[in-house]
């Protein structure tokens, strides 16, 4: 397969200089040049395949022409070492728990797939050493960290912003030791997200080191999140309510519903979906007036939404070639107050005894609003409450019983190397490593 640029500057890229580079050299974002229509015979057994299996069916459409079909098999298998349930929540709402990962959000399955795919071409470049950097405010940090954990001839540097970032956000990327260091920056997210840019820039660095990104775009992250949207119509097709389903995604940077969105290319019989937002209501108003209007983002308390100019639009802009009316017809949008979640969550909470995390509680809300009579709709539940345990108790006024997953990264002994917001103290650091 090969990937062109959504800027169309750029040379097409294979499998592996996509996900080796992540970014095309026009600052584009890579796209499959084929997205193949799974077939009919796939969804009429569909129900009876396990996760793994249908997975695999789907990797096999976007990478089985350049990985052998044991590795991927195997790389499948390997990811996907938890489950992704449909649960109940109302008599039309489903809700598809995507934080059974090892760091409850929906980020691990896109990390360990992207982890174990660039471990087997580092393998066939003869295990020369990649090294991942990444800057974090919290969640990507411990999605990627713990991705990779282990992975053989990576090792992942993990920036974050001294003091900024919650207690258990931090622990789940400086306890973890191996093939993970964590880089406690002096200063803010911004300074950060620079020193991996400038390292990425850096000559003389890059001589010395391999250095590669483990950046949301890459579409070793990106593509593998449609795995789940094939397997929640599956265990809704079990219960006999697939027909007319309605899937809705908390959004941000829009990767998540992007993949959801390659899925219906592909056969995927979802009627619709919806993307929630929160006070970032950015692509909302594109859908409301045709108009990609980008602005600072601002706080919120689903603060993994808080995206002022969602880098995956463009890959939608390209799905649709630019129509409107086409993004219109398969996407329509919400978006809401921090207010408005809170009451959310207290609601959902109170009425039916389900517990939605603050993103989560966007994508219930949405569904709440808008679906029509004879639709189910499924919103996909991307992180589990207890990593938002302060502002979830708040909310409901009781405890939130944080998870054995999340309490044993809470024990572990944090470990951190002290970092200055200086790149030469970066460059320094990295050139005696
Ligand atoms: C990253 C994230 C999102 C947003 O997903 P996008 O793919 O950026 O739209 C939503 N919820 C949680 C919990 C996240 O971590």
């Amino acid at each position: 397969m090969k990937f062109y640029s959504t800027n169309k500057k750029a040379p097409v890229a294979d499998l592996h200089k996509a996900v080796v580079k992540g970014l095309a050299e026009d600052k584009g974002l890579y796209m499959p040049e084929v997205i193949k229509a799974l077939p009919q015979e796939f969804f009429d057994n569909i129900e009876n395949m396990t996760f793994q299996e249908i997975a695999y069916t789907v990797a096999d459409a976007f990478f089985g022409e350049d990985v052998p079909a044991d590795t991927l098999k195997q790389i499948v298998y390997d990811t996907l070492a938890f489950d992704c349930p449909v649960v109940k929540v109302t008599d039309n709402i489903y809700s598809l728990e995507l934080f059974h990962g090892p760091t409850l959000a929906f980020k691990d399955v896109g990390a360990r797939f992207m982890a174990r795919l660039l471990g087997y071409f580092i393998k066939q470049e003869g295990n020369e050493q990649v090294n991942v950097l990444v800057a974090t405010s919290g969640d990507t940090g411990s999605a990627v960290a713990n991705g990779f954990l282990g992975v053989e001839g990576i090792h992942v540097y993990v920036l974050y912003p001294k003091g900024k970032v919650s207690p258990i956000q931090e622990c789940q990327f400086t306890t973890l030791g191996q093939n993970i260091t964590a880089i406690e920056v002096d200063g803010v997210f911004d300074d950060c997200q620079a020193l991996v840019k400038s390292a990425f820039m850096d000559e003389e660095l890059n001589r010395h080191m391999k250095l590669t990104s483990a950046n949301s775009i890459n579409v070793a992250r990106f593509l593998p999140q449609a795995f789940y949207y094939f397997y929640a119509y599956a265990q809704m097709k079990k219960k006999g309510l697939a027909d007319r389903l309605v899937v809705c995604v908390p959004s941000g940077n829009f990767g998540n519903i992007t993949s959801g969105l390659f899925g219906k290319k592909m056969g995927l019989p979802v009627k619709r979906f919806i993307a929630a937002n929160n006070a970032n209501d950015i692509f909302y108003n594109y859908l409301k007036t045709g108009e990609y209007c980008p602005r600072p983002s601002v706080q919120t308390i689903a603060n993994a939404m808080d995206v002022g100019d969602p880098s995956n639009f463009a890959r939608i802009y390209d799905l649709y070639q630019g129509n409107h009316g086409a993004v219109c017809a398969d996407v329509s949008g919400a978006a809401y107050t921090d207010e408005q979640i809170a009451e959310t969550i207290r609601e959902v909470y109170d009425e039916t005894g389900y517990l939605c995390d603050p993103h989560g509680a966007c994508g219930y809300r949405a569904l709440k609003e808008g679906l029509h009579a004879d639709e189910v709709g499924v919103f996909l539940e991307t992180a589990h409450p207890a990593k938002f345990r302060d502002t979830v108790e708040r909310i409901i006024a009781s405890e939130v019983a944080i998870p054995d997953k999340l309490a044993a990264f809470m024990q572990g002994k944090k470990d951190c190397v002290e970092m200055s917001k200086d790149f030469a103290d970066f460059k320094d650091y990295l050139m005696s490593r």
